[in-house]
């Protein structure tokens, strides 16, 4: 949880025991800032289930991909879950080991596969056929077999935002379950494939139990059917998307979510095969905060607003989404009452807003605190209105760690050329 890691003490923020206001002075703002004693605690709550059973954890890079924060993890000994070539070159970059990589995604291009397989990547997370196909054609360009899993579509609501609901039918994501078993075939006549494992992934922000337990038996099902056909299924990946508290959000704890899994696998007598989680938001999502200063506050007619020097750039979901993150002031005011403001950013867009009808007692130059932004935050950041992106930090114990340096402008746009003159 937030609480445990950016806590008050005597009237100001702390991210362990470092004060953020110390981090905004040094490192400016916008900043990230994460917490190691929190991606610790949330990696271990998985570990803690995984503890003696056939079962590992591979950590979803895209909810933030930061080398420090894959570092953390792989120290740890996780594994990772990558969804393209550049996160795989980010994992290899911050010492994980690429036979510990599953690869998810539904437009693989063939020089991916060709990197991924380079690095002998555990898995291939396998989403259509005819990326079977291609992937057949690559693997044996190389004179390799791809060990493939196929990601199935449950077809179960997973009861999320429609955007981040991938297990429906109809959505873009894995296999269409009916047409699963076929796949399956295929994939074990094709001869640079090798038929390792099946996985699901039914969504983001979920939390409740009842959806996942819905996908495993329909997944199990299949196990059951492709075991009867000689196709051996080693590890059964039931994805990621346990939620966090954003607000009021009452996800299910992390250790007895992962235990209640493991435990229905053994029960419907599936415990020899290995079991992968793939979470990314419940490890990190909870770690980090994004430091923003109040630059003007506008007071209006029907609205407020405190205008930010952070962004629908630096933080995207709220726009996204609609994704509501707490706000708070890293120094609280002892005198003056609360206004309930839209905090919003400087980006030229209605839709650039941070928090709707938040009572705050701030004044410009106010240091604000936007909670639970450490999943999805830099990661989806973009330079919209040729804004440079946030510095992150990290902060472990008593001492805090730049782990990104702030973007500059002349960095932007170095790539770019002016039209030759003509003569
Ligand atoms: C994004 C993603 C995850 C992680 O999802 P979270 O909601 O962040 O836990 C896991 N697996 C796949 C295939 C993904 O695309």
């Amino acid at each position: 949880m937030t609480d445990a890691f950016f806590a008050y003490r005597d009237g100001v923020l702390h991210a362990e025991s470092v004060s953020l206001s110390t981090l905004a002075a040094r490192f400016g703002t916008p900043l990230y800032v994460y917490s190691k004693a929190a991606l610790t605690q949330a990696y271990g709550a998985y570990a803690k289930a995984c503890e003696g059973r056939n079962a590992a954890v591979h950590y979803a890079a895209k909810a933030n991909s930061n080398l420090a924060v894959l570092g953390v993890f792989a120290k740890l000994g996780a594994g990772f879950d990558i969804v393209s070539a550049g996160e795989l070159a980010r994992v290899i970059a911050a010492g994980g080991d690429p036979r510990r990589v599953v690869f998810s995604g539904v437009g693989k291009h063939a020089d991916e596969m060709r990197f991924a397989l380079e690095k002998d990547v555990f898995c291939f997370n396998v989403e259509s056929r005819p990326e079977l196909a291609r992937l057949n054609d690559v693997a044996g360009s190389m004179g390799r077999r791809a060990r493939v899993s196929l990601r199935v579509n449950p077809d179960v609501d997973a009861k999320t935002h429609p955007y981040i609901s991938t297990g429906l039918r109809g959505n873009k994501f894995g296999v269409a379950y009916e047409e699963a078993l076929a796949a399956y075939r295929e994939a074990s006549q094709l001869p640079h494939l090798e038929v390792v494992g099946i996985d699901c992934h039914i969504g983001s922000q979920i939390t409740e139990v009842s959806p996942y337990l819905d996908a495993l038996d329909k997944v199990l099902d299949l196990v059951e059917r492709l075991d009867a056909e000689n196709i051996k299924i080693h590890h059964i990946d039931v994805g990621g998307g346990l939620g966090i508290t954003y607000t009021d959000e009452t996800p299910p704890d992390i250790t007895a979510f992962a235990t209640q899994l493991l435990d229905h696998v053994a029960r419907r007598g599936h415990g020899h095969r290995q079991v992968l989680f793939e979470p990314g938001r419940s490890l990190v999502g909870n770690a980090g905060v994004l430091l923003t200063q109040v630059e003007f506050l506008k007071p209006g007619e029907t609205k407020n607003f405190a205008i930010v020097d952070a962004a629908m750039n630096d933080l995207a979901r709220p726009a996204m989404y609609e994704a509501y993150h707490g706000i708070v002031p890293v120094t609280q005011r002892d005198s003056g009452d609360s206004t309930v403001y839209d905090v919003v950013g400087p980006v030229c867009e209605s839709g650039d807003w941070l928090g709707r009808d938040r009572a705050l007692n701030v004044e410009a130059g106010d240091l604000l605190a936007i909670h639970s932004a450490g999943a999805y935050g830099f990661t989806m950041s973009s330079n919209y209105n040729t804004r440079p992106r946030a510095a992150e930090v990290m902060v472990d114990g008593d001492v805090a760690h730049l782990v990104r340096e702030r973007e500059t402008v002349e960095s932007l746009f170095a790539g770019e050329r002016l039209l030759p003159t003509n003569g």
